[in-house]
């Protein structure tokens, strides 16, 4: 029988990860492996898919930059269009696995199924996770179910979707969890056992994708602030001085912050900045007009978007055009 057919995008992060002995798990260089070791620590996959490979950069994911994401998005969009491919895996560092999950599933066709995976051991390490998590990717990848599931991300057996999944842990293998939420499916002997059929998940959530078609050759600055006790408010000045046209706010408890931040937050609303409201908080909604009026501050809430995943659905959506009312709209769906 025809195996599927696989495309394997390697980015780098801790699953491509070498340290000089194996019971080092936090002093180690991430990315440093080729693809190809990847592979080859896995023969099981052979099993599974044909497998291509590519490794467009090979990164520790904290150096990120939006260059690389329209990077990823391009060959995703060009993937999309292959009907020779059942489904994409992207290996990737862990501290922004979440961010690029997103942008994925908002960005591209959900036709081809793109699962992000990564590790929280280097792949030198006794007991490494990353060929266990690489394996039950690939296999999610290409479940017949999966199919218009979009993006997902698989680690530690769970498969959990894009909009909710969350690092939350600095070290364990056990590092994430499904915030506000379930995970999709579990891995029960190497294939995935769905709890929720994916490809329904999926077409709850809003998509992008034809909205961003072309590609834009660059996303929009869209800056995170953190509410703190004695923040200043006069970052929000100068951060719209440095080209910021979205301002999300991690504020305190449900996105609260003092009065003067509002009020410069305010200003920068008026002044056509989408100025979204998140929470600094593991979980939990921030809803509209509760304890903060966004509709009179010109705000947008962020409901069950955490900081982080509403400063990227932010920048896609100012690229894609959408004003206040479509973002607030498109937040809505997840
Ligand atoms: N700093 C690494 C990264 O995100 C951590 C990891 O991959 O687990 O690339």
């Amino acid at each position: 029988m025809d195996r599927p057919r696989l495309l394997l995008i390697a980015t780098g992060g801790t699953i491509a990860g070498a340290a000089a002995s194996a019971d080092r798990t936090q002093g180690y260089v991430p990315g440093a492996l080729p693809a190809s070791a990847l592979v080859e620590a896995v023969p099981a996959l052979r099993g599974l898919a044909d497998v291509v490979v590519e490794q467009p950069y090979s990164i520790g994911s904290q150096h990120l930059t939006s260059a690389h994401w329209l990077t990823l998005l391009r060959r995703l969009r060009a993937a999309a269009a292959d009907p020779s491919l059942a489904g994409a895996v992207i290996t990737h560092g862990t501290d922004t696995l979440e961010e690029t999950a997103l942008l994925v599933d908002l960005a591209c066709d959900r036709t081809l199924p793109v699962v992000a995976t990564g590790a929280m051991r280097p792949a030198t390490a006794l007991g490494a996770d990353g060929p266990m998590n690489l394996y039950a990717a690939a296999a999610t990848a290409v479940d017949p179910a999966a199919r218009a599931a979009g993006a997902m991300v698989l680690m530690n057996d769970q498969v959990l979707p894009p909009d909710r999944a969350a690092k939350a842990h600095t070290s364990r293998t056990d590092a994430f969890v499904a915030r506000d939420g379930a995970a999709l499916a579990e891995i029960v002997d190497g294939r995935p056992r769905w709890r929720v059929p994916p490809a329904e998940a999926a077409a709850r959530r809003p998509s992008l994708a034809a909205a961003l078609d072309p590609l834009p050759q660059a996303l929009p600055r869209v800056d995170l602030l953190a509410q703190h006790v004695d923040a200043d408010p006069g970052v929000v000045d100068w951060l719209v001085s440095r080209g910021a046209r979205g301002l999300v706010l991690a504020g305190t408890g449900h996105g609260t912050m003092p009065d003067p931040m509002r009020d410069a937050l305010s200003r920068a609303a008026a002044a056509g900045v989408m100025v979204v409201r998140a929470s600094r908080l593991a979980s939990g909604p921030v809803n509209r007009n509760a304890g903060v009026d966004d509709d009179r501050w010109g705000f947008v809430p962020a409901g069950w978007l955490s900081a982080h995943k509403a400063r990227v659905v932010t920048a896609l959506a100012i690229a894609a055009g959408l004003d206040r009312d479509g973002l607030r709209a498109l937040i809505d769906r997840y």
